[in-house]
């Protein structure tokens, strides 16, 4: 593997900036990479070569002539395929988008563009994004670089994946319930869902729009903080986006790598531990609490009562939106259209295309959130879980009045084997046990490598109050500092990583 795939994005970054490497190298070293490892990893949907070659020969030309570059010109990323990028293939994991070609950019993807970021291709993902495993993408599963045996995560897996086997420095993903954060923890990486509106979602195909978030990957919490405000920030296309300046992350990562947590209250959760929870995952939980503890946090134990209600809320607030948002898959506007013989109705069309071009977990939720909205059932079902949301904002807002922040484990499990949980979805949905309560609220949470179990990486959750991102990026980036300084970074400890180099 070239050294080159081996350095952080900042170091890659300074390289370009200072001239000791060309970003037309750098992209060509991912793309030997990727091409090395995709038989096995499986992280991209579509690779852009050409595409990427020209945006860092771009960057180059402009170094040559003296512009100013963007902190990240010149280095990699891959981006998640329910973000819309013009002209890429753009599917969402979905047989129904096969084929389309977006005439637009979405807001992110025109902004790490512009920061002369070098998109390298579109990653795989569960359709639609429902999913923790990245089983549920129509096209093919993609492997836990750790463990070639298991899923990385979902629905990001992709994104997450081609970080982790340094395929790409960052990566961008979409959390709604927990699917940046979840696949950051069971790959070993960094993954930070922003406060909801911090990012825009203008561009984004919408699962479920109270929900949904896109954020940042990367293989240390600088490199996060780096991307996040290349994409953060208030954007008039899109009427959710939060007109507020962007919270400090990079400094805040930057301060935080000192190691210094004297002042800070770190609340624990009592509701996002015990039963159910592997026991060497709370093993390394409990660990990384007395690592901020030993940087000078103060641990208090809080408690959030309505946490547990977390996931029934969210499995009915996200089926019912994502009913209502796929609806436009119609066979008209995009995409597939089966059956349009001159002979069937539109409806028909309609129905063939859509029973064609959905798998089982979106028709599932389809199902689901069209009865849970339909007129009777709409009050019982969806008004009941919106005010079970109100009560877990509530639960926040009450233990930011003694804490700073809080922590939990990131997910109750460390990766699982591909095929193990697919056929069960109860058994699904609880990979999204801690991420979700930050889903409801709205506010932003990061995990960060805590530790292993059985091999395997476990992820720690930093959760702080709306707008207070720079909280989550601070408390990381000094427990990463401690981590690495005891244990060495975490994906030297991978055993597979070097050998899927072939
Ligand atoms: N796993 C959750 C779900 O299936 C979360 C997905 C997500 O955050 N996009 O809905």
């Amino acid at each position: 593997m070239s050294e080159l795939t081996r350095l952080t994005a900042l170091e890659q970054a300074h390289a370009v900036a200072s001239g000791q490497v060309s970003a037309v190298e750098l992209a060509q070293a991912h793309l030997d990479r990727i091409e090395a490892v995709e038989g096995s990893v499986r992280a991209f949907l579509h690779v852009d070569a050409d595409g990427a070659l020209a945006a860092a020969q771009t960057v180059d030309q402009r170094r040559a002539a003296g512009e100013p570059l963007a902190p990240l010109a010149g280095v990699p990323l891959a981006m998640k395929d329910v973000v819309v990028t013009k002209g890429l293939p753009t599917t969402a994991g979905s047989r129904i988008l096969e084929g389309w070609r977006p005439p637009y950019d979405a807001t992110i993807s025109r902004r790490i563009k512009a920061a002369g970021i070098v998109m390298l291709g579109k990653t795989n993902m569960d359709e639609f994004a429902m999913g923790s495993s990245t089983e549920n993408s129509a096209y093919f599963p993609t492997h836990n670089p750790w463990d070639l045996a298991r899923v990385p995560g979902g629905s990001s897996g992709g994104s997450s994946a081609a970080v982790a086997a340094f395929e790409a420095p960052l990566a961008i993903g979409t959390d709604t319930g927990g699917s940046i954060r979840q696949p950051a923890a069971v790959t070993g990486i960094v993954g930070h869902k922003p406060t909801y509106g911090a990012v825009s979602r203008y561009g984004l195909i919408a699962f479920s729009s109270s929900l949904d978030q896109a954020g940042p990957f990367g293989r240390t919490v600088m490199d996060a903080a780096l991307l996040h405000e290349a994409m953060a920030g208030h954007d008039h296309c899109d009427s959710t986006s939060i007109d507020h300046p962007v919270a400090p992350v990079v400094l805040a990562a930057r301060d935080g790598a000192r190691g210094d947590l004297s002042g800070v209250r770190v609340g624990v959760v009592r509701e996002l531990s015990g039963d159910g929870y592997q026991s060497g995952v709370l093993a390394a939980f409990e660990a990384s609490v007395e690592a901020l503890r030993g940087m000078g946090a103060t641990i208090v134990e809080v408690s959030c009562p309505h946490f547990e209600y977390a996931l029934a809320a969210y499995y009915l607030i996200a089926p019912s939106e994502c009913s209502s948002n796929l609806a436009r898959f119609d066979s008209v506007r995009y995409g597939l259209r089966i059956g349009d013989d001159g002979e069937r109705s539109l409806e028909e069309v309609m129905s063939l295309t859509r029973a064609a071009g959905f798998g089982p977990e979106v028709k599932r939720r389809i199902i689901i959130g069209t009865y849970a909205l339909s007129s009777g059932y709409y009050e019982a079902y969806y008004g009941q879980a919106q005010k079970v949301r109100t009560l877990i904002a509530r639960d926040f807002a009450a233990a930011f009045t003694q804490t700073d922040v809080l922590v939990s484990p990131t997910s109750p499990f460390v990766a699982f084997g591909i095929g193990e949980r697919v056929d069960d979805p109860m058994a699904m949905y609880l990979n999204d046990l801690c991420t979700l309560p930050a889903s409801l609220a709205g506010t932003p949470a990061i995990s960060v490598p805590c530790g292993l179990s059985e091999g395997l990486p476990v992820g720690l959750q930093v959760m702080a109050p709306a707008l207070a991102d720079d909280r989550c990026y601070r408390v990381a980036a000094a427990f990463e500092a401690s981590y690495v300084a005891t244990h060495g970074a975490i994906l030297d400890q991978a055993p597979t990583l070097a050998k899927v180099a072939r």
